[in-house]
């Protein structure tokens, strides 16, 4: 596994909803949950999570997916993508079957398939207990084979690599599988590019994995970033010749509604002063700040420390275990100032974070909205400020003022006023 690792033709007929925005995650018309005829349960379990109106994404994909179609969906992150799969799969599943797992559902990082999990237990609370389980890489593989032993839960969540490796030692049967969902789907199923070389593994895991699963079920695959070359590598993976497609807003023009955006350019010998400069001057509910790799991670998290904030770091080259209990840390505001390589950069969802510090500048254009997004999640403020220290972070600066046709302006001298990008 990588340091997170962790790790073609266009049907013609295919259904295409594209639907611009101008607003943030909130709806744009007036449904409501208790139109989509859910569970009673599941309705009490919205209610008591504080969900008043569906999400636009929620409202074009939770009938879809009651329905049983298989749906590729691209949205922004924050706009409540986790709820339309965990939603709709605890929907349909079938409560009086025992001891069998109903509902895969795979994504790229370890943190995320822990978040989704919690999602299906929170959601799932007066349905029965214990629907779902996690299986991720860097927990003793002995532990999950002994939970299955003991049960096999309706819902599993996991990472590719792992959840293979059970299947392939017979201790998890995949054959009952009748919804399968994949996350962040273009990382799990696209190349990544690891020292110069482009790598498939994560893909190569998961199509041996679709191999076990039963040719009957439905498929849904859910990303913020969807670039074209994807897609039709995604639906080889869908049973129904149209999947349903939608494209909550264009990627062209993909914005961060209530996300305030700035860069300054820095040496790198500055990087950690304006860092400290920033975090005494601004103020902030939490923030993460993203760095290149775990030694950056590391040092920098020490270095604030011995300036006087007390901060922590999370990056793939920790135990599992130790990831864990920060990530939950800082979700509970243990403490405030989180360092971050970009285990944490996609899909991740803390509600109190409101600043993101692009300390390294993201690779791609694609990692840097992954990144930002991290603040003002669905229809809250936020504010990203990224340091540009190479041409080679210009040229990407360049790419993401460009393709998401948004104008990123020089931080200005004077602290930005926290009313606009509190929440
Ligand atoms: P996601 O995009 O799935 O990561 O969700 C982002 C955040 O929005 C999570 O904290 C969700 O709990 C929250 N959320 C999702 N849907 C709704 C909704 N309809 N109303 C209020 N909050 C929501």
């Amino acid at each position: 596994m990588a340091e997170e690792v962790d790790y073609e033709s266009e049907d013609e007929k295919t259904t295409t909803t594209t639907t611009k925005k101008t607003g943030g995650g909130s709806a744009m018309h007036s449904a409501n949950f208790k139109d989509f005829v859910l569970r009673p349960e599941l309705l009490n379990a919205i209610t008591e999570c504080g969900f008043e109106t569906p999400s636009q994404v929620q409202q074009e994909c939770i009938p879809v997916a009651m329905h049983g179609s298989d749906i590729i969906c691209q949205a922004r992150s924050g706009m409540g993508k986790t709820a339309v799969f965990v939603l709709a799969t605890l929907h349909l599943m079938d409560l009086e079957k025992e001891n069998q797992c109903q509902v895969l559902v795979l994504c790229h990082a370890r943190e995320l398939a822990y978040q989704i999990s919690k999602e299906y237990k929170r959601f799932s609370k007066y349905m029965r207990p214990d629907i779902c389980e996690v299986f991720i890489g860097g927990i003793p593989l002995k532990q999950n084979i002994e939970t299955l032993a003991a049960r096999v839960p309706p819902v599993i969540v996991g990472t590719p690599g792992r959840v293979l490796d059970l299947a392939t030692q017979k201790k998890l049967d995949l054959s009952k599988v009748s919804m399968f969902v994949i996350d962040e789907c273009d990382r799990v199923l696209g190349g990544e590019t690891r020292n110069g070389v482009e790598t498939f593994d994560m893909r190569s895991e998961v199509q041996k994995v679709f191999a076990m699963l039963p040719l009957e079920k439905q498929v849904m695959m859910y990303s913020a970033t969807l670039p074209p070359s994807i897609r039709s590598t995604l639906k080889k993976f869908c049973r129904d010749a149209n999947p349903k497609e939608v494209f909550v807003d264009d990627t062209q023009t993909l914005k961060l509604t209530g996300l305030l955006q700035y860069m300054r350019e820095v040496e790198e010998k500055e990087k950690s002063a304006i860092l400290s400069d920033i975090i005494d001057n601004y103020e902030f509910n939490q923030v993460v700040i993203f760095v290149s790799n775990f030694k950056r991670c590391q040092v920098l998290s020490n270095l604030m420390n011995e300036a006087g904030f007390p901060s922590n770091f999370i990056h793939g080259k920790m135990k599992q275990e130790e990831r864990i209990k920060r990530f939950d840390a800082f979700k509970s505001g243990e403490f405030r100032i989180l360092l971050a390589t970009d285990l944490l950069g996609r899909g991740i969802d803390i509600e109190n974070v409101n600043l993101v510090i692009n300390y390294d500048f993201p690779s791609s254009d694609d990692q840097y909205l992954h990144r930002v997004a991290r603040a003002g999640r669905f229809d809250t403020k936020g504010l990203a400020i990224s340091f540009i220290s190479t041409p080679e972070d210009k040229e990407i600066l360049a790419k993401v003022q460009s393709r998401f046709d948004v104008s990123i302006p020089v931080l200005p001298a004077e602290v930005i006023d926290y009313n606009l990008y509190k929440n």
